[in-house]
């Protein structure tokens, strides 16, 4: 490692060769630094777990290549309106008996209606109150509606940017990369944490997954998380034929992810079904530290609780104690 490059820091400075350099160091050398970095900021086996439930499913007018619910992609997936408040809050409370610290919940939304906004208000309020950290994720956000997310408590919202900005336009044609970034800057600016992470798998090269992980890196705060999905191809979706990620690919990923937002919980989200046990291991050394667990994630497989505690004590994880009180307001 060139003495020039101060890995261990958190900068938000770093530039594209320095992100290269990093990711293309021998692969043990690669995982040693991203372990050390993990190291000086968590505990290393301690895993942050997330509970994801789709709150409105399908039908959503978007075209982002890789989705299911997308009504422009041909998946035969029927289209629910907005979930009752009681049934999202009960099956919050059955997260939280599986050992979920956060509850992330999500609509298959260009952006939401205002009429939704009580719903989705009392959501954050409720599963606050049950002591769990709160995220949303439901698409591009205005003033107004940031702001009523921030009153009512919301902790974190999710908008991925999904790739690099230059491939971005193979993916999704109808909001655009600076749309995501907006969205991002109005959360943070209203003192909402940040979920932003995006997909390997889509047909991008190793460079697109450097500048994804760069264009995180380099905003004016790191995000609080970075969920890493790999890609589970989905028939009739113009993705149903992506070839697989090499595994080692994506561990460097997480790696890189690590030592550019040395703070950030790196997570790994879709595709964990496709991942072997010593793969999700590999990841977690490269400094992975947080997951959704649970048997489906929105509409996509996921392993579940059995299958991840397992894992867990074969190598020693124990899930991160939750960091919010519940109480509306102290985010
Ligand atoms: S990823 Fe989200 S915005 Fe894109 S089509 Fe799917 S539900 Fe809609």
């Amino acid at each position: 490692m060139p003495k020039d490059i101060q890995i261990n820091e958190i900068r938000t400075d770093w530039t594209r060769a320095e992100a290269e350099f990093i990711y293309n160091l021998p692969f043990v050398d690669l995982l040693y630094r991203a372990q050390s970095v993990h190291r000086a900021h968590f505990d290393p086996n301690r895993v942050q777990m997330s509970r994801l439930l789709s709150v409105k499913t399908g039908g959503c007018p978007e075209d982002c290549s890789y989705c299911s619910q997308s009504a422009r992609n041909g998946a035969q997936l029927s289209a629910s309106k907005l979930m009752e408040v009681e049934r999202v809050l009960s099956e919050a409370r059955k997260a939280k008996a599986a050992g979920a610290t956060r509850y992330c919940m999500g609509a298959a939304w260009r952006s939401p209606k205002d009429r939704d906004m009580p719903a989705i208000e009392a959501m954050v309020r409720g599963v606050r109150e049950l002591g769990m950290e709160t995220c949303m994720t439901l698409g591009m956000l205005d003033d107004t509606q940031v702001l009523r997310l921030k009153g009512a408590g919301l902790d974190y919202y999710n908008h991925n940017i999904d790739t690099s900005e230059a491939f971005y336009p193979e993916v999704i044609t109808t909001r655009s990369f600076a749309d995501r970034i907006d969205t991002l800057a109005r959360v943070r600016e209203a003192g909402i944490k940040v979920c932003s992470g995006g997909i390997l798998g889509m047909g991008e090269t190793a460079g697109d997954r450097i500048d994804m992980l760069l264009t995180l890196a380099t905003l004016p705060e790191h995000p609080e998380s970075v969920p890493i999905n790999m890609l589970i191809p989905i028939a009739e979706t113009p993705l149903a034929k992506a070839a697989p990620v090499d595994p080692i690919a994506f561990v460097r990923v997480i790696a890189l992810g690590r030592i550019l937002m040395p703070r950030s919980h790196m997570r790994l989200s879709a595709g964990r079904t496709e991942m072997s046990d010593e793969m999700q291991a590999l990841c977690f050394f490269a400094g992975a530290n947080s997951l959704f667990m649970g048997d489906t994630l929105l509409t996509a497989a996921n392993p579940g609780e059995d299958r991840d505690m397992q894992l867990f004590q074969k190598l020693g994880l124990r899930p991160e104690a939750p960091r919010c009180s519940g109480a509306a307001g102290d985010a």
